[in-house]
């Protein structure tokens, strides 16, 4: 399936809630669903009817799918390696999310949103342990540092995004330094520190049906 390329403030009018998809307007009194948080379509949705179990799980897998920016069969491939893995499913999916490079540039607030970060891992405007990674799916661990290139240092949206501290910084997984423009991952994300409001229960129980 391939990447929605609509209108993303609807996706957050469907979820029933604030997926910050669009960088720094997403903070500010010009976010759409802070005007208009009914669902998009016509004004029968708001006689939308109880949604079913089904319903629920798939809005939950929708809702944060959607957050980071995945594709449907990317989606499932990290569903999958939760299962495999050792411990809590639905938390050890979220830290698989979270520790993505393209999230990590966000969280260190190098980009106002994950599609930002993504463009910027892209062009090759990051460095990881010294070497150029452009794949916005790398997997970081604890002991690697991420870098801005040199010469990227204070290109337009890092400098924006670092005066704005767009994702807030502050998680105890991530030492910053703004002013060096680099990040050491010092741990693994808890679930109290992932913000996105899902629950990923109902994810995994979509994909176990
Ligand atoms: Fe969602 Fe951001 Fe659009 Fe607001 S501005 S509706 S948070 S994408």
């Amino acid at each position: 399936m391939a990447r929605y390329r609509g209108p993303v403030c609807r996706l957050c009018r469907r979820a029933g809630q604030k997926l910050f998809l669009k960088g720094q307007r997403c903070y500010g009194p010009k976010c759409s669903f802070e005007r208009h948080s009914f669902p998009p379509g016509a004004v029968g949705s708001r006689r939308r009817r109880r949604p079913t179990d089904y319903g629920l799980q798939l809005r939950e897998k929708q809702k944060l799918r959607q957050i980071y920016g995945l594709r449907e069969e990317q989606f499932r491939r990290y569903v999958g390696e939760a299962e495999r893995k050792a411990g809590v499913s639905g938390e050890t999916l979220l830290q698989l999310l979270e520790r993505r490079l393209d999230n990590v540039v966000f969280r260190a607030s190098f980009a106002t949103s994950r599609p930002q970060a993504r463009q910027l891992v892209n062009h090759r405007h990051l460095e990881v342990n010294g070497r150029i990674v452009n794949i916005p799916s790398y997997l970081v661990k604890p002991g690697d540092v991420i870098q801005v290139r040199d010469n990227s240092k204070d290109i337009t949206p890092i400098e924006q995004a670092v005066a704005a501290g767009a994702a807030g910084g502050g998680l105890s997984w991530l030492e910053v330094d703004s002013e060096n423009r680099n990040v050491k991952i010092v741990g693994l994300p808890a679930r109290k520190e992932i913000d996105a409001e899902v629950d990923e229960q109902l994810v995994l129980e979509y994909y176990s049906r």
